[in-house]
C-alpha cells in the first residue's frame, strides 16, 4: 500500500516536474544592459501557494503550453516564484522616481522580479519578496490590491486604453503585515516594458552618460524602432518625442473613461504609454477634474483635471536627463528641447478635443464645437452629473424620440447638440454608433470594485470576481449581467479613499 502511494506521489510529481520544466521559454533583454541596470535576485518561495486568479485569454495570447492550462498546481507554482520558468533569469530593476515632486535616486523593484520576456512583453512577479531595493518593506503584496490590479488592469484593457494586464493572482498561504495581517498574494503583470521615467532619472542623478545612451538605444529598439535611423542628438531629441506622444495619447484616453492614476510619480510613468501601477488608482462617477481619492494625495496633485499637466511635468523630468546627451552647452541643450514640451501641451489640447468630440458624435472639432463641448463639461460639473452615464444616455437619446432620458439640467445644451449634429450629414443611428465606440456602457466603478474585493476576500476564493470580469471585459456592449454594475454610487463615492499599501 505504501510502496503505491509513494509510486503514486512520484508519477505525480514527475508529470508536474515535466509541466514547469516544459512550460515556456523566456527571454531577457535587459541581461545585455549589464549589471548596473538590475540586480539579479530569485523570487522567496512562498509557503503555500493557491491560485487565485486566471487568465485564460491572456495566457493563450502568450503562448503558454497547453499542459500548464490543465495543472493548477503547476501554475500556482510558476507564478508565485516557487519554480522558475526553464531559462528564467529573475531581475529587480533599479529606477529613481520624482514622488509627489520630491526626487529620490533610489527605488527599483523593491517587491517586484522580472522572470523575463514572452512575444515581445515582459513578465513580471510582484509581491515576490524583497530585493536590495526593498529598503524597509517586507517586498510582498496583499491580496486586496493583487484582485484590485487584476481587475482593474483587466478592465482598462477591454476599454481600449493601453495598459499593462494581469495573467494572475496566487496566494502565497502567507499572512503580511499591513495595518492589520492580511492574505499575501503575488500578481503576474504582463507589460510591454517596464521602463519608466525613473529608469533614466537613476542614471542622469549618477552622471551616467553611457548607461543613460544605453537605455535609450534598448527603449528605442523596443518601442520605437522607426527612430534607429536616427543619429546623435537628433536620436534623443526623436525619442522624447516619440515617448511624448505616446504619454499624450495615454492621458487623454484616461479622460475618455473618467480614470484617476492616483500616484503619476516618474518611477509610475511607463516610457511605452502604458497604464502602470494600478494602486491608489480610482474611476470618476460624477463628472469634476478636482476629483481625488488618495488618501495620500492631500493637495490633489494628481486629480483627475490634473493629469495632463503632470505628465507633462514628468515629461520634462525626461528632457531634464537627455540635456548633457543632446547638447554640452545646457542652455542650447535646453533651446532643443523645449519645443517639444511646449508641442506636448499643444498636442494634449488638440487630441483631447478630439477625444470629446467623438464622445458627442461629431467626426472633427472646430473652435465653435470646443465651446460647445466646454458648456457640456461645464453643465455636468455644476450638476454632478455622472460622467460615463451622460454619455450613454446621449447615444441613447439619437435613437429613441422623445429623448427622455436625458438628465434636464442639460436640456439647452442638448438642443444646441442636435443641431450641430445635422451639419453631420449622417443618419442619426449611425452617429449613435460611432458614438458607442467611445462611450463604455460599463467601467470598473470603485463600490463594485470594492464589493467585489472583500466578497473574494471574506469566501476565499475568486467566484466574486468572475461575473464581474465577464461584463468588464465587453465595456462597450449591453449584456445580461451589465445594468447590475452600471449605477453610480448613492453617496457619490463622497468617502471614498484609495490606498497604495499593496
Ligand atoms: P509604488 O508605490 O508601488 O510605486 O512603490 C514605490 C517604491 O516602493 C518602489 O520602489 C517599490 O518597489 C517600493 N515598495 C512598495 N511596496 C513595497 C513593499 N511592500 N516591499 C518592498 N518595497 C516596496
Ligand atoms: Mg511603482
Amino acid at each position: 500500500m505504501v510502496l503505491v502511494l509513494v509510486s503514486i506521489f512520484l508519477i505525480r510529481a514527475a508529470e508536474q516536474w515535466a509541466v514547469v520544466h516544459q512550460a515556456m521559454l523566456l527571454s531577457n533583454s535587459y541581461l545585455c544592459l549589464g549589471e548596473d541596470f538590475f540586480q539579479r535576485i530569485k523570487p522567496s518561495p512562498a509557503i503555500k501557494p493557491k491560485l487565485f486568479l486566471w487568465n485564460a485569454t491572456l495566457a493563450t495570447e502568450l503562448g503558454l503550453t497547453e499542459a500548464l492550462f490543465d495543472d493548477e498546481v503547476a501554475r500556482a507554482q510558476l507564478f508565485s516564484g516557487n519554480e522558475l520558468f526553464p531559462n528564467s533569469t529573475p531581475i529587480a530593476l533599479a529606477y529613481a522616481g520624482h514622488q509627489f515632486g520630491h526626487f529620490n535616486p533610489q527605488l527599483g523593484d523593491g517587491r517586484a522580479h522580472l522572470l523575463g520576456e514572452v512575444k515581445g512583453c515582459d513578465l513580471q512577479l510582484k509581491g515576490s519578496g524583497r530585493t536590495r531595493f526593498s529598503r524597509g518593506g517586507d517586498g510582498r503584496c496583499a491580496l486586496g490590491p493583487a484582485i484590485r490590479e487584476f481587475i482593474m488592469s483587466e478592465a482598462m484593457h477591454a476599454l481600449g486604453v493601453p495598459s499593462s494586464r494581469a495573467l494572475a493572482v496566487v496566494t502565497t498561504g502567507e499572512q503580511v503585515i499591513r495595518d492589520r495581517p492580511v492574505p499575501g498574494a503575488v500578481v503576474t503583470r504582463v507589460a510591454s516594458s517596464h521602463l519608466r521615467v525613473g529608469s533614466f532619472e537613476y542614471f542622469y542623478a549618477q552622471n551616467k552618460l553611457e548607461q543613460l545612451n544605453k537605455l535609450c538605444d534598448f527603449a528605442i529598439e523596443r518601442h520605437f524602432p522607426q527612430l534607429k535611423v536616427f543619429e546623435g542628438p537628433e536620436r534623443y531629441l526623436a525619442f522624447l518625442d516619440g515617448v511624448f506622444k505616446a504619454q499624450v495619447n495615454l492621458i487623454v484616453e484616461w479622460m475618455r473613461v473618467g480614470f484617476i492614476h492616483g500616484v503619476m510619480n516618474t518611477d509610475n510613468c511607463s516610457i511605452a504609454g502604458e497604464t502602470i501601477d494600478y494602486g491608489p488608482c480610482a474611476m470618476m462617477n460624477s463628472y469634476n477634474p478636482n476629483t481625488v481619492y488618495s488618501s495620500i494625495d492631500q493637495n490633489g496633485r494628481y486629480s483627475f483635471g490634473n493629469q495632463a499637466g503632470i505628465a507633462q511635468w514628468n515629461m520634462a523630468r525626461l528632457a531634464e536627463c537627455f540635456l548633457p546627451l543632446i547638447d554640452s552647452d545646457e542652455k542650447s541643450a535646453q533651446q532643443k528641447a523645449m519645443p517639444l514640451l511646449t508641442e506636448f501641451a499643444q498636442h494634449y489640447h488638440s487630441q483631447h478635443t478630439q477625444m470629446l468630440a467623438k464622445k458627442v458624435g461629431l467626426r472633427a472639432a472646430d473652435g465653435e464645437d470646443e465651446k460647445l463641448l466646454n458648456v457640456l463639461l461645464a453643465s455636468m460639473r455644476r450638476h454632478h452629473l455622472d460622467y460615463t452615464q451622460t454619455f450613454d444616455q446621449l447615444s441613447d437619446s439619437l435613437l429613441h424620440e422623445p429623448h427622455e432620458r436625458v438628465d434636464e439640467h442639460i436640456e439647452p445644451w442638448y438642443s444646441q447638440w442636435r443641431q450641430r449634429l445635422d451639419a453631420e450629414q449622417r443618419p442619426l443611428s449611425e452617429i449613435a454608433e460611432e458614438m458607442r465606440k467611445h462611450n463604455p456602457r460599463l467601467i470598473p466603478r470603485n463600490h463594485h470594485v470594492e464589493a467585489v474585493l472583500q466578497e473574494c476576500i471574506d469566501s476565499g476564493s475568486a467566484q466574486a470576481a468572475e461575473p464581474f470580469l465577464a461584463v468588464l471585459r465587453k465595456p462597450y456592449e449591453l449584456m445580461a449581467n451589465t445594468p447590475h454594475y452600471q449605477d453610480s454610487p448613492e453617496d457619490g463615492d463622497r468617502y471614498y479613499q484609495t490606498f497604495c499599501g499593496t
